[in-house]
């Protein structure tokens, strides 16, 4: 069968994208999918031969290629090979596996931890585990795609309060029929922005409303808290979260989500999400390197405050530029633009300039703030950063978004 004979929306739906990255390409505005060949310390990679000064990586705390890690997941392919023996739950199940579940129910200071595939299917399994018809499941307006898909699949009635909004959450909350069960679910560091969830209010309001709280914790793992433990230990909350979900593939150089929380939580979701019992075990290389990984950040607490005082400096630099980073405090730097043109055309005077930035525009964010997305690494240095701003303000003046 050719599509292109086919003449209904869904043809129309692919030949608008088709020809929207079509149009970028020809336009030498398109960044994406770049084939990286070598990754240099973290901060600086290679592309098409070239080196560039990365802002566009998750290893926050610059653990990729670090030498324990890299040992620890080759020790693991030589002691169980490459795959495992099928699902965890059957024949899947590794000693690596376990004691990786065990460092990071410790680092979380939790009872227990799960893991699964990817953060992406923890998200969607675990909440479609929790909730069903009947339920209600508050989501923040600004939350990452796996937690809206993970709302929709669940059948639960699904609420979105606005961004960061106490008092729209309270209202929220008083909208539940009495006697229904209540999830109320929140990036700690939102995805586009940058900025933290007012932790202390949510969990306050939780506990008035008896509603469950989950926490996502992709962008906040090794970021926040003096020892990278997130959340709870930026805002000295222990144990107010109920269910602690984070990924294995950001701060942490593998791949893979977890869930931690009760003993009881987790035994239910052992034998009960559909993601973990469907769907293969993590491959023993990346359990082993995502094991070894929490103890590194633990026994090079540096890196934390180098990434934070790496984040101050950008941040600084961009605002004293006249650039609106909106309301980030973290590593998570956005860039504001405008329309969706300007972020295009300040990511390709970048890219000119050995900077590895990318754009974020429409749908992912509302139009008109289309906005630059970088992201800060304890691995970059000082003068690295400030090239950065230095290459971004002069763009930005040459385009018209700031003076
Ligand atoms: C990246 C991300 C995920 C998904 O994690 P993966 O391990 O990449 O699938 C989930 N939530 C948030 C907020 C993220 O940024």
């Amino acid at each position: 069968m050719d599509i292109q004979t086919i003449d209904d929306s869904v043809t129309r739906r692919i030949r608008a994208f088709v020809d929207r990255v079509d149009y970028l390409k020809t336009n030498d505005l398109y960044y994406y999918n770049m084939p990286v060949s070598e990754v240099r310390g973290g901060a600086r990679v290679v592309v098409d031969g070239r080196e560039m000064g990365m802002y566009a990586s998750y290893s926050y705390l610059g653990l990729l290629g670090h030498p324990r890690i890299n040992a620890a997941a080759k020790a693991a392919v030589d002691k169980y090979g490459t795959g495992t023996h099928g699902v965890r739950l059957l024949a899947g199940t590794l000693t690596i596996h376990t004691e990786l579940e065990e460092t990071i129910a410790e680092f979380k200071h939790a009872e227990a931890a799960l893991s699964y595939s990817s953060g992406y299917a923890t998200n969607l399994s675990v909440i479609s585990t929790l909730m069903g018809r009947g339920d209600y499941v508050l989501s923040d307006k600004l939350n990452h795609a796996s937690i809206v898909d993970g709302c929709l699949m669940s059948g639960a009635e699904f609420r979105r309060f606005k961004h960061n909004d106490m008092a729209d959450l309270e209202h929220r909350l008083q909208q539940v029929p009495e006697g229904r069960a209540k999830l109320v679910i929140a990036d700690s560091v939102f995805s586009m922005d940058g900025d933290v969830i007012d932790l202390p209010a949510v969990v306050a309001l939780c506990k008035k409303y008896n509603a469950w709280l989950m926490m996502d914790e992709a962008h906040s793992l090794g970021v926040l808290g003096k020892t990278g433990r997130g959340i709870e230990e930026h805002f000295d909350l222990w144990d107010s979260v109920d269910i602690k979900m984070g990924t294995l593939s950001k701060t942490i150089p593998s791949v893979g989500g977890y869930v931690a929380g009760k003993k009881d939580l987790i035994t239910y979701l052992r034998h009960a999400s559909r993601a973990y019992i469907f769907s293969a075990a993590l491959p023993p290389a990346q359990a082993a390197a995502a094991n070894e990984a929490f103890k590194v950040i633990l026994d090079e607490p540096w890196r934390i405050r180098k990434l934070q005082q790496n984040a101050d400096l950008f941040i600084g630099g961009l605002k004293k530029a006249g650039f609106d980073t909106m309301l980030t405090t973290t590593a998570i730097v956005p860039v504001l633009c405008g329309a969706d043109d300007r972020a295009f055309a300040l990511t390709r005077a970048c890219q000119h300039h050995d900077l590895f930035i990318l754009p974020v525009v429409s749908p992912a964010v509302p139009e008109g703030l289309a906005r630059l997305r970088a992201t800060v690494l304890a691995a970059h240095e000082p003068d690295e950063i400030k090239y950065a701003i230095s290459v971004i303000e002069q763009a930005g003046k040459e385009i018209g978004i700031i003076q």
